[in-house]
């Protein structure tokens, strides 16, 4: 029996397959390779010692699953292939509910098709909207998203949460990540952004390396302690565990679930450079800008609930999320390519 993983020869998904191959699972990879490399499963590959199927296609492709759960007999699907850019969302909504709602709902129709009933998703914090109180927490109800790529991730539990209520054999776990950073110790695969990078760490780590100028700190006067944003940023070998516990979990559990994998503690903007300067010796020189439109001043996980039932907990802080990211960085100063 074997673990699908869709995008995962992305950024989470790679670092995922590598915790899945490192501990003796068989791993079929689907990727259509909007925005990655296959050279991240070539070096998961080789640091695992152990290959992957990789499959070019795409989840909207319902012949290509169709061979693949021929092909294969797949005990589990680990969903993480979707288009992730909250700024692109906005100009692009229709783009982002066709690859990802869409997406998924061919994927579960063809799933049940090949009588597979084992579902982890790629959920995101952003489902709890901007009203939502802090520390967010699994019973605190979701939704107010701001942006179509929020909303999309919004349906899509709606959509596990009622087709598990309609299919007693469907078992499916919402993974809700707070802010993936950092890279597998190696060095040898990390975050891959193209273009100018969106996300922090991504761009603080181009400036270190000398491909971008500066940073642009978004917002200087949030009611946060230093008047920038805060964020619960979680080590990405340490989000790739938490997949293999849900799965681990899916045996027992029956019906939809959802679980924050977060840290449980916020750092600001200003807290993430001096942290990064400390683990790099270099100088970031930055700017504040104007707040970024759609941006919450702070929030964090309660991550007390996959702690209990998954027996899940962050192992790594942030000095090795900001090593790790300038290893990965240094070595590998035009990433994939
Ligand atoms: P990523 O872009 O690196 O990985 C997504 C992968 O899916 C890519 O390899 C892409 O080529 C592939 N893909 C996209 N659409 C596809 C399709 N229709 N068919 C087949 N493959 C497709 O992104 P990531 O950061 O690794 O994120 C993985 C998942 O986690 C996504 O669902 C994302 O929304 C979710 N997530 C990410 C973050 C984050 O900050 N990185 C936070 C919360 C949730
Ligand atoms: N941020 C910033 N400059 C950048 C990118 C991000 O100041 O170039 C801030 C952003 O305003 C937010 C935090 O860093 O407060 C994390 O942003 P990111 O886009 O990485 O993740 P988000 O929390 O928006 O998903």
């Amino acid at each position: 029996m074997a673990i699908l993983v869709t995008g995962g020869a992305g950024y989470i998904g790679s670092h995922t397959v590598l915790a899945l191959l490192q501990r003796g699972d068989d791993v079929v990879v689907l990727d259509n390779l909007s925005n990655a490399s296959q050279e991240s499963i070539r070096r998961v590959e080789k640091l695992a010692g152990k290959s992957a199927v990789f499959v070019e296609g795409d989840v909207l492709d319902r012949a290509c699953l169709r061979d693949l759960f021929a092909a294969h007999q797949i005990d589990a699907v680990i969903h993480f292939a979707a288009l992730k850019a909250v700024g692109e969302s906005t100009r692009k909504p229709l783009e982002y509910y066709e690859n990802n709602v869409s997406g998924t709902v061919v994927l579960l129709e063809e799933m049940r098709a090949a009588n597979v009933w084992n579902f982890i998703f790629s959920s995101s914090a952003t489902v709890y909207g901007e009203h939502a109180p802090v520390p967010y927490v699994e019973t605190t109800q979701i939704g107010g998203t701001t942006s179509p790529y929020g909303t999309s991730k919004l349906m899509i539990e709606w959509v596990l949460r009622d087709f598990a209520k309609a299919e007693p054999q469907f078992n499916t776990i919402a993974l809700r990540y707070f802010n993936p950073v950092g890279a597998h110790e190696s060095g040898e695969i990390g975050e891959d952004p193209s273009g100018i990078p969106n996300n922090l760490l991504p761009y603080i780590a181009q400036v270190a390396i000398g491909r971008l100028p500066q940073l642009g700190v978004f917002g200087g006067d949030y009611p946060t302690p230093d008047g920038t944003c805060q964020r619960d940023y979680i080590h990405v070998m340490d989000l790739a565990e938490g997949h293999l516990k849900a799965l681990d979990h899916l045996a027992k559990n029956t019906g939809y679930t959802a679980y924050n994998l977060g840290a449980g503690k916020g750092y600001s903007v200003l807290e993430m450079i001096k942290a990064f300067e400390k683990a790099s010796g270099k100088t970031i020189p930055f700017e504040i800008k104007p707040r970024r439109a759609g941006d919450l001043a702070a929030f964090w996980a309660d991550a007390s609930l996959a702690d209990r039932e998954l027996d899940w907990r962050v192992s790594r802080g942030i000095d090795e999320m900001m090593r790790d990211t300038w290893n990965w960085q240094s070595k590998n100063p035009n990433g994939f390519n």
